[in-house]
């Protein structure tokens, strides 16, 4: 019995070797594959390869807990050990981030800001204008004075039920992100994203890609996906009970897309939110499959972009018609989007509130 269970043992962990030539190895990422410089000399290196190891473990509980330590985490392979050239540097830049995380300064951070965002959202029903950094003030001004965020919220509200304590706080995070904080049920837009955004639009103003009318519709659009999306996040929180196929992030994209559709009042509002959508994905564009993209969970933007575009068109035949003359989706990619469009529609009237959906029948 025992001898037996010895074979197999050791038959499993020669399996083991075959499949997963890189266990042994770094942590963080495969070493099969084609490796950067970097990645290579780590892999070679057993020491490199153990603290490469230790690093990782202690880095996902940390962006479980916090997961805007993928910014930091993406600076440091970036700026940090990514410009290495040599072992002994490899060695210093591991050594210093292990120390860095075990002396917690995640926690610290969380500390820090944590309770004065969720402080922030529970002032009113409605949105919280945080005090902006100087450099995202005109960003700030600009959300504050055209109810950016209001408008979205209050669209979304009057058709999907969400967690009643919801609270949507805009402020400086030095970060152009948006987030959703599960504990706090509360959406934190950054102003640095809109600052982000609105940068991306004057490039294209500058560059004759657009009207100015145009380029405010659009970047209004671009700022209404991410609420929504961030929004979609709080929906699902709310119906956990129903949950889908795994991915949060997609069904978060999806419920963006869905909700930015719907409230379409013709063809050329759709058009300029798949400019919208566009835009953003283009700000938030990476370099192919990148550690870099890895680190941080949302679908590649160009997978984003392309969902949206694919609902868009599942949507309205007009705009599906666009795309087939333009060859970007074929007659049988169209159909699939009309698939994917009607269960999107259904998903989304399972987290309709009680009133919306009195209101339908
Ligand atoms: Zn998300």
């Amino acid at each position: 019995m025992c001898s037996h269970l010895l074979v197999l043992a050791r038959a499993f962990l020669i399996l083991l070797a075959v499949f997963c030539p890189s266990l042994a190895r770094a942590a963080s990422f495969a070493c099969d594959g084609r490796l950067s410089a970097v990645e290579q000399a780590i892999c070679t290196d057993r020491r490199l390869s153990q603290l490469d190891e230790r690093m990782y473990s202690l880095y996902k509980p940390i962006k479980r807990a916090y997961p805007e330590a993928v910014f930091s985490q993406r600076d440091w392979l970036k700026y940090g050990r990514n410009r290495c050239t040599d072992n002994a540097c490899l060695t210093q830049v591991y050594e210093s981030r292990i120390r860095q995380f075990e002396a917690g300064s995640f926690r610290n951070w969380a500390a820090i800001n944590m309770p004065k965002m969720a402080a922030a959202g529970r002032a009113g029903a409605g949105v919280n204008y945080q005090a902006s950094q100087k450099n995202s003030a005109a960003a700030a001004e600009w959300m504050r004075q055209n109810k950016i965020l209001e408008t979205g919220l209050t669209f979304a509200k009057a058709r999907y039920a969400y967690p009643t304590n919801l609270q949507v706080a805009a402020m400086s995070c030095k970060t152009p992100n948006a987030f959703y904080l599960l504990e706090n049920e509360m959406v934190v837009f950054c102003y640095e994203l809109t600052e982000r955004l609105i940068h991306q639009y004057q490039n294209a103003l500058s560059n004759g890609l657009t009207t100015e009318q145009q380029a405010l519709q659009r970047l209004l659009y671009s700022v209404h996906y991410v609420l929504q999306h961030e929004l979609g996040h709080a929906a699902l929180h709310n119906r956990r009970a129903k949950r889908n196929f795994g991915n949060q992030e997609s069904e978060a994209d999806n419920f963006a897309a869905v909700s930015l559709i719907l409230s379409a009042r013709n063809d050329a509002d759709l058009v300029d939110m798949l400019f919208g959508v566009k835009y953003f994905s283009d700000v938030f564009r990476q370099q192919g499959l990148t550690l870099d993209a890895l680190t941080d969970e949302h679908d590649l933007s160009e997978r984003r972009y392309y969902a949206f575009a694919c609902l868009a068109a599942g949507a309205n035949a007009t705009v599906a018609q666009q795309f087939v003359k333009i060859s970007q989706f074929t007659e049988a990619r169209v159909k699939r989007c009309q698939f994917d469009w009607r269960n999107g529609r259904e998903a989304m009237s399972n987290l309709n509130t009680a009133q919306a959906a009195a209101v339908r029948q």
